[in-house]
């Protein structure tokens, strides 16, 4: 068995739908499991629509009609018959959630989130199947709700593994080849729940897990992972072979490529996790196994952009110590804050955190209660894995420098 994900970006229009099915045909369509995000950004529109739900309710209507007219130019240009079955069941799937927005009366925004912004991968994975099945490549399209059990910690929901293991062993026919939805899961009363945003490569993870895959293969706009994330650095080289453990270095310092919590299960089993470009299926991309740590041995560069650094000395000269340093990281656990770097010396505490949220004047209230504090936003954060001179020189070139810090391998920088 093969588990295949392919993310919003392949399946962003009508073109890309035809990609995927080119895709298949290259590399094979039998014994394989296709988990799909949803198409483009829609998630993000589902995301407005929540919104609007809750704070502008007239708006939700033409949010609505703006998602099925996105749906149904992709399915114009795909079906040459327009009164093919596909364009009621995607209609009904609107309705669907429509009737949904009338009749809950759940307060709960992450719950009432789960069970609508999980109709993005559930219109996209039946616009690819009706496709696959009207060219003849004949498919099943399960519902990934009654195969991965979760929690009910909506919007970041945790797999029930047991309970998954059971449903997919019985329910996957291995034999085929089954379409399914990235992200989405459901509770214990059968509630749609969701994974964390960018949840899908995971999906794929869970079921590589359960089914004893041959392997995971994600496929992406970009020829694998490369040693920088080509957004923002000019020259970026190929990385063939990575270990996992290198690859949840990478993941966990911010390489958005893959998403962090993929590696843990495939690892557990040393199910290969292949990286490849859906523009170049023959090409051999990256593979993250057992095996060299990394292939070429470059060093690995990672930006995350908009951080926060925030340094905190005490208002009386006195030492920084472990009282003090506890009741900020409470405040940073309070507020949501995810610690990305920190930094201290006898009077000065320096963290650089990320701000997701939208807390940090909350933070900085409270922190300036106790300390004098200084907080740079705006302010990028580099990791360089497997850091040479020339390779600390290129980021510092033209920037300021607020903040360095070397560790073995990785040498973490906050420039302005
Ligand atoms: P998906 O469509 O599967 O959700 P993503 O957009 O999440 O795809 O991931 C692909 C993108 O990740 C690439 O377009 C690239 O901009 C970005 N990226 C970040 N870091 C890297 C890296 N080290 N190597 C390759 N791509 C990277
Ligand atoms: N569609 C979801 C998102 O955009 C999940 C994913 O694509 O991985 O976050
Ligand atoms: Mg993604």
């Amino acid at each position: 068995m093969r588990i295949f994900k392919f993310g919003g970006a392949s399946v962003k229009d009508a073109n890309g739908v035809k990609n995927v099915a080119k895709v298949l045909q290259t590399v094979g369509h039998d014994n394989t499991l296709v988990i799909v995000s949803a198409m483009g950004k829609m998630t993000n529109a589902f995301e407005s629509l929540v919104e609007n739900y809750f704070q502008n309710k007239s708006e939700v209507k033409s949010t609505l009609s703006r998602i099925l007219d996105y749906h149904t130019e992709i399915l114009d240009n795909l079906f040459e018959n327009k009164s093919h079955p596909i364009y009621e069941k995607i209609g009904s799937l609107v309705k669907e959630l429509d009737a949904f927005f009338i009749v809950n009366k759940s307060p709960d925004y992450n719950f009432v989130y789960d069970q609508t912004v999980s109709y993005g991968e559930l219109i996209s994975s039946t616009i690819l199947s009706a496709y696959l099945n009207e060219i003849g490549l004949s498919n099943q399209w399960l519902d990934v709700r009654e195969l991965i059990k979760t929690d009910n910690y909506y919007r970041r929901a945790k797999v029930n593994w047991d309970a998954t293991q059971e449903k997919i062993t019985k329910k996957v026919d291995v034999k085929r080849l089954n379409i399914s939805q990235g992200f989405l899961g459901s509770d214990a009363n059968n509630f749609t729940t969701t994974l964390g945003r960018e949840g899908s490569d995971y999906t794929a993870a869970i079921f590589g897990y359960c089914l004893n895959a041959q392997s995971v293969t994600i496929w992406k706009d970009v020829p694998g992972v490369l040693n920088a994330d080509p957004r923002y650095f000019e020259k970026t080289q190929l990385l063939n072979q990575i270990s996992y453990r290198e690859a949840i270095e990478l993941a966990f310092y911010g390489a958005s490529v893959i998403h962090p919590k993929t590696l843990q299960p495939l690892q557990r089993k040393e199910i290969p996790l292949y990286v490849k470009s859906f523009l170049n299926p023959k090409e051999a991309g990256t593979s993250v196994s057992k095996g060299k740590d990394l292939d070429p041995k470059v060093p690995c560069f990672i930006v995350k952009k908009n951080q926060v650094l925030i340094s905190l000395s005490t208002l009386d000269f006195s030492f920084i110590v472990e009282e003090n340093i506890s009741e900020i990281f409470n405040l940073l656990h309070l507020y949501k804050m995810k610690v990305d770097v920190i930094q201290n010396s006898a009077i000065s505490f320096s963290v650089c955190i990320d701000n997701n949220y939208n807390n940090l004047e909350k933070l900085l209230h409270h922190l300036k209660a106790k300390f004098k504090v200084t907080c740079n936003d705006n302010v990028s954060l580099y990791t360089i894995r497997h850091y040479d001179n020339s390779a600390i020189k290129s980021i510092e070139k033209d920037k300021t420098v607020l903040l360095k810090q070397l560790y073995q391998e990785t040498v973490q920088i906050v420039t302005k």
